[in-house]
């Protein structure tokens, strides 16, 4: 959109009388921002969202075609997965920090009204996703974190509730194991099973393959069910990611984003990633488009991805250019070496206000064979494997040398 000699004379002047006087009558002399000029309406309205939102996306597209409100579909679309004990990535069950306590996060944008709601660090509530969208409708602020967001969703009436569920602690518990070689968690050498560490000399390979061992038979001393024993020492091994973004536009063009999650696993108490940040995990404006984000949240906040992706749209590029734009500034920020890119990861969601849209990503994927993936439905609900900007594989940050076949078979999500 060009912004022309008059449009700036109307908006100097606007700009002199408010700070005068603050006259809101003047506001109509403000140009609209008119992106319909250039983009086409939306033929049908279009829900993009993360892969582990997709069993609740049918319902959240009837509810959208009844009419029902933009953000109000997408909460329909994350609540789900928040109120699933099985999913250990948001919500209730979400893997807690090192301390073993869950801490979610989570932000949302409502486009027609143009207002923001974000929570951080919120121990014992799981809908954060409704709690944000509570911030904006129930208090001036936009941002609320750890005690007080927790007593303010109380306050609005969420239940308090343990967020931990028995599997998610066996996990923190195994983890603690795994990482106990310099600590004293774990069994200690007065436990009959008790191993002296390897010795250096075995090959790497070797030495993987004993301590897998290890894990899966710790898993079973934890009480962890076998056929969930090789599932939760992966979890320990690759922590899992699963934080989910979607971004809905109705047939009158009006749209919504929200982004929630439990973050990274055993994080630091207190660490917000990107989800919560309004600009970073989540943007939307009404005029152009919305995007969102799931990976390496600290990355994402450093070239607030959702908003440069909006405002890159915003001066005339699709949304994969805007998508792709962004993640060239993440390879930016680590003067394109790969050695440290190949250990951070990350995938955009991007709608544009005329139902264009785009998932694009880092890498490929985690393996061979395991693209990142997205949801769309424009009227038939489906996946789609999202554009990689570099070919290749992430690795797990810390990183280990072999994968062995089992755990690579093994699914991330439970079954
Ligand atoms: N972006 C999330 C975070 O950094 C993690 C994820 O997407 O899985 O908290």
């Amino acid at each position: 959109m060009t912004f022309s000699r008059r449009d700036f004379v109307k908006t100097s002047v606007l700009g002199a009388v408010v700070a005068k006087v603050g006259a809101p009558a003047a506001l109509a002399e403000v140009p609209a921002q008119d992106h319909n000029a250039e983009t086409a309406a939306p033929k049908h309205p279009v829900i993009i969202c993360a892969h582990v939102g997709y069993p609740y996306v049918e319902a959240a597209y009837a509810f959208l075609k009844g009419g029902g409100d933009t953000l109000d579909a997408a909460i329909r679309v994350v609540k789900g997965p928040e109120d699933d004990p099985n999913v250990d990535t948001v919500g209730l069950g979400g893997l807690p920090n090192e301390e073993g306590v869950v801490e979610l996060d989570a932000c949302c944008m409502h486009g027609p009204t143009r207002r923001a709601g974000s929570v951080g660090a919120v121990r014992n509530i799981k809908n954060v996703s409704m709690v944000a969208k509570a911030v904006f409708e129930h208090t001036g602020h936009v941002m609320l974190v750890g005690e007080g967001a927790e007593r303010f969703a109380v306050a609005m009436g969420f239940p308090r509730e343990n967020l931990l569920t028995d599997r998610s602690r066996k996990i923190w518990l195994l983890w603690k194991e795994f990482n106990s070689d310099r600590d004293w968690w774990g069994p200690g050498m007065a436990d009959p099973h008790w191993l002296p560490p390897a010795p250096d000399a075995k090959p790497q390979a070797e030495l993987w393959r004993d301590r897998i061992e290890q894990l899966r038979q710790r898993a079973a001393d934890l009480g962890i069910e076998p056929d969930f024993q090789m599932a939760a020492v992966r979890r320990v091994l690759f922590p899992s990611t699963g934080t989910i973004h979607c971004s809905v536009l109705n047939e009158k063009g009006e749209m919504s984003g929200i982004t929630t999650t439990s973050g990274l696993a055993f994080k630091l108490p207190g660490r917000c990633g990107d989800s919560p940040v309004i600009g970073a995990g989540c943007y939307t404006d009404q005029d152009v488009g919305s995007a969102g984000a799931t990976g390496s949240g600290e990355e994402n906040i450093k070239v607030a991805g959702a908003h440069s992706i909006v405002e890159n749209m915003r001066h005339g590029m699709s949304p994969q250019e805007a998508g792709m734009d962004a993640l060239k500034r993440i390879v930016r920020n680590y003067n394109s070496d790969m050695t440290k890119l190949h250990y951070m990861d990350m995938t955009y969601y991007i709608l544009r206000k005329d139902g264009a849209y785009a998932g694009v990503c880092l890498w490929e994927g985690s393996s061979a064979g395991h693209p990142h993936r997205f949801v769309v439905h424009d009227g038939t609900l489906r996946y789609q494997v999202a554009t990689p900007l570099l070919k290749g594989f992430s690795q797990e940050w810390p990183p280990i040398p072999t994968v062995p076949e089992e755990l690579k078979k093994d699914s991330v999500y439970l079954k």
